[in-house]
């Protein structure tokens, strides 16, 4: 479920959790298709694909080190 600013669990094409604002109508820094996108991962800082994950599948542990790692702000 996605509410508003809310910050949302993604998988990057190389694996890394994090967590990053998904906007579900506007993406300003993004090219979006379906639940995937383009965008830097600041797990490898360079361009990849991230997709979104369902928080409730990850353990608790992933989860909570998916949402340390914060992709910050909207340039
Ligand atoms: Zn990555």
């Amino acid at each position: 479920m996605i509410v508003g600013m809310e910050r949302t669990i993604v998988r990057c094409d190389s694996g890394g959790l994090y967590s990053t604002i998904w906007i579900p109508l506007i993406s300003f820094k993004a090219i979006r298709f379906g639940s995937a996108r383009f965008q830097r991962c600041p797990v490898h800082r360079r361009w990849e694909r991230a997709t979104l994950v369902d928080a409730t599948a990850l353990t608790d542990e992933e989860r909570r080190a998916a949402q340390s790692i914060v992709d910050v702000g909207i340039p």
